[in-house]
Order: structure tokens, then sequence, then C-alpha cells
């Protein structure tokens, strides 16, 4: 049903009323610091890598204070990835600061490139981020499709779509004079108005044109795209001296570059964490990251003469291992 009245929206028609998104838009864009002052395309580009997986309240103090330590790619490339990711510590999803750091010392002085085309051969752009920089910063009539628009432009076509039709739909809604507003009116109504769950139809700015508000369940669409979390069993162990901690640098996609407590996954690789260690069990807790649920559980020991002991504030850490370090630090209190 849907798709034969889809058809029978004429896409002049759909393209004249969305003209009201536009309009929407410029009474009630969301006042984000990259909007309120004008920023450089750089900053425009920290802004859409960190708030690709991270909320935005969590994320505006982040674009802050990198920002503010780099303010154009060589000041980042000029400096040590560990450093970077210090500031990046606590907002998730590492592999976007070690790639940030890979695209400062690739562009090696050069200033970033102002087109899609040339913007998305970069380490870490993907084909949304280089549209968002492209249309936002350069006005390039060119189309964005982030989780936000995804939804909007299913349910206004009341259409479970794959990827590329996303991409045609969105290519053929955009407005090419103000590109960039519009692909922020369109984020900015998926996640202000049309939210994955109570949709506000009554205050939506297309809902004349929206498939999905004249059904009974506008959330049908788009199709959810479940991730199944992997549950693990982990063993992790504080060596507590007076030097410090003893911290490892991490491996690995998900870690690599932050440094954290000695950890294992599985008993065999327990039992040799713990191996030699007079090992005293303080706790457990949980952590999640998008395929893995852990089961942490939390041991301590004193320090040996061989351990190279760290202050954890001297480098950086994954959320994970300062809720082991928290835990460790409850312990201690209700010990002393
Ligand atoms: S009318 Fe409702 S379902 Fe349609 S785009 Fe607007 S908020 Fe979303």
């Amino acid at each position: 049903m849907a798709a034969s009245v889809a058809s029978a929206i004429t896409p002049l028609f759909l393209r004249m009323t969305m003209q009201t998104l536009l309009a929407w838009f410029d009474e009630h864009a969301r006042p984000l610091p990259w909007r309120i002052e004008t920023v450089s395309p750089w900053e425009s580009l920290l802004a859409e890598i960190i708030l690709q997986q991270t909320r935005m309240e969590t994320g505006i103090p982040y674009w802050e204070r990198i920002r503010a330590a780099y303010p154009n790619p060589q000041s980042l490339a000029e400096d040590t990835e560990e450093n970077l990711l210090h500031l990046w510590q606590g907002c998730g999803y590492y592999a976007r600061a070690r790639n940030l750091y890979k695209l400062a010392k690739t562009l090696d002085g050069e200033p970033l490139p102002k087109t899609y085309d040339e913007l998305i051969q970069l380490p870490g752009i993907g084909p949304y981020t280089a549209a968002a920089v492209a249309s936002i910063s350069h006005g390039e009539p060119v189309a964005c499709v982030d989780g936000n628009i995804r939804r909007v432009i299913s349910r206004l076509r009341a259409e479970h779509m794959t990827d590329s039709q996303l991409n045609q739909e969105a290519t053929a809604l955009l407005n090419r004079t103000r590109s960039g507003d519009w692909n922020q009116a369109m984020m900015d109504l998926g996640s202000q108005i049309c939210t994955p769950r109570n949709p506000k139809c009554q205050r939506c700015p297309i809902e004349t044109d929206c498939l999905a508000s004249k059904t009974e369940d506008p959330e049908h669409w788009p199709m959810r795209r479940t991730t199944k979390q992997q549950k693990v069993r982990a063993a992790v162990l504080v060596i507590d001296g007076s030097e410090g901690i003893l911290l490892e640098a991490r491996e690995g996609r998900t870690l690599g570059g932050l440094w954290g407590v000695p950890y294992a996954e599985g008993d065999v690789a327990k039992k040799q964490l713990l191996k030699g260690r007079r090992a005293e069990k303080i706790g457990s807790l949980r952590h999640d990251f998008t395929h893995k649920r852990l089961e942490v559980t939390v041991y301590t020991a004193d320090a040996q003469d061989s351990d190279i002991l760290r202050q954890p504030e001297s480098v950086p850490l994954s959320t994970l291992d300062r809720k082991i370090l928290s835990l460790y630090k409850a312990y201690q209190s209700e010990e002393s």
C-alpha cells in the first residue's frame, strides 16, 4: 500500500512541501556551539566525528577541549596520538581518535580539503562525514545520511529502504542552494521531532507529505538494526604500590592506544593473570561495548619489585578502566 501512495506524490509536490523544513530549521535550529559562532571546516569535522557515536550533551565538552588543544590539523600532527587519546578518554569508540590522528598526519601540514571526493579519501572519513563537512562548510550540494536522516526518509516514504535507496532519496530531496542547512535540518528533525520512539507528528513540518504519519504506527519504519552482544567473562587485576598502579598499553581495535590494568578473558587466561600473585577478589562490574557485554571480576594484589607502576592520571584510560579504578578506590576507603 505504501508504495502505491508514494508513487501518487509527485517529486515536484514533495520538494515544494519540503521547503517548509528549511523554514522550520530557520526558526528551530538547535543552538549548537558550532552554529552560534563561525567555525573552521576542521572544527566542523571534529564535531561530526565526535558526535557520530556520542550523545550531544556528552560530545560538546569533548569538542570544546579538542578544538582548543588542536586548532588545526597541523597542531594535532605535531603532537602524539597518546595526548589526543588522553583528551578523548571517556568519549568511547577510540578508533575515531586514532583515525583522526592518522588523518592529521596524512595531511602533513596541508589544510583539510574542501570537496566530498577529496575528503572521503582521508582516514576515518566515511560518506556521512565527507558529505557533512563538504555541504556545511563549503556548500557543496551533497546529501548526508546518518541514523536520524535514515529514520526521517524511511518514514516519509513508509518504506524499509536499502542504503543505496536512502542515498538516492536523500539526494533527490536535497535543497541544492542551501545544502548544509538542509542536511542539518534533516538531522535536527530526526533528533528533535521524528524521534525513534513517539515521533511528534503533530509538530512536524513535513507531516503533510509523510506516509508513515498516515498509519497507526509511524515507528514501524525504519527496520531496526539489531546488534547482538556477545557475553564475555573477564578478570582484571589492580596491582597497587606506592608509586601508582600497574598499567599496560592496550592493543586491538576497541581500546588500542589506551592504557589499562592487566586484563584476561576466559578461565585459562585468568589463571595466567593471577599466577604468582596473592590476589584478592574485591568485586565485579558490568561494561557494555557495542558487540560485547563484559562481566568483569576485579582482583587486587600488592605490587612486586619488577612491576612498573604509573599514576593513572598520566596516561589515557578507557571508561572501563576508570570504572575498575573507582571500584578499587571504593574498596580501599571501606578497608581504611
Ligand atoms: S510526520 Fe511523524 S513520522 Fe513523519 S517525518 Fe514527521 S515526525 Fe516523522
